[in-house]
């Protein structure tokens, strides 16, 4: 795939927007790292007071190891900072620390239907997103049309999944940003800079999502054409 020039055509944009995103995100991550917030609360400090304000005090905040290895695990209900953000007081910490805890605020709000649709997919996107593409390909090269269908399927499943991400990932930023204001955790100036870190994270979401959707156009355009040469 990697040496077909069809899948380079297509998959350009999305590769282009990629390599800016990652710029962008260090980038504006780094910047806002070495900016110390008005409290000087580290991430940790900032993610236990906006969980306990919504009634969360079961969720453990936790150290992990890594650079932007922060997440929120919804099966154990533990809220997990990289290095980077649990122990430093940064404009940056504080809104990384704020948008987990948004994804913990949505775990919990039943109301929340995106979260809902997304869990039964992330076992069949994990294998989509690796089995799918290579059983597409090999499909492609030995031309068994059943094999690429199913490959792409697979992918397909994985693409819902990113684009169900997107819309997750952005209401976890806004709940963030709101919660970090409600409880005064913030000041105006503040808050532009944690919305600057966490719109840089939001596009390298986008870039993965587009780099998905045009990697199954790809695979769609490849198994129709084998079906015409078919006849
Ligand atoms: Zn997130």
């Amino acid at each position: 795939m990697i040496f077909d020039p069809l899948y380079l055509i297509i998959t350009l944009p999305a590769i282009i927007l990629l390599i800016y995103s990652q710029f962008k995100v260090k980038g504006t991550y780094q910047k806002y790292s070495q900016v110390r917030n008005m409290y000087n609360m580290t991430g940790a400090q900032v993610a236990r007071r906006l969980l306990d304000a919504a009634g969360l005090s079961n969720v453990p905040v936790e150290a992990t190891q890594g650079d932007l290895t922060d997440h929120y695990d919804p099966g154990s209900r533990v809220l997990r900072l990289s290095e980077g953000v649990y122990g430093v007081p940064s404009v940056a910490a504080l809104g990384v620390a704020a948008h987990e805890v948004g994804h913990a605020y949505q775990h919990v709000d039943v109301s929340y239907i995106p979260m809902r649709l997304r869990a039964p997919l992330v076992p069949v996107a994990n294998i989509g997103s690796n089995l799918g593409v290579w059983m597409a390909i090999i499909g492609i090269f030995v031309q068994a049309s059943p094999l690429v269908l199913v490959g792409i399927v697979l992918f397909g499943a994985a693409v819902a999944f990113s684009l169900l991400t997107l819309p997750i990932e952005l209401n976890a930023s806004g709940r963030a940003l709101k919660a970090l204001q409600a409880n005064g955790l913030v000041s105006p100036v503040e808050l532009q800079g944690a919305k600057s870190v966490l719109s840089a994270a939001a596009l390298t979401y986008v870039a993965a999502t587009v780099q998905a959707l045009l990697t199954l156009l790809y695979l769609v355009l490849r198994f129709s054409g084998m079906n015409r040469s078919d006849d």
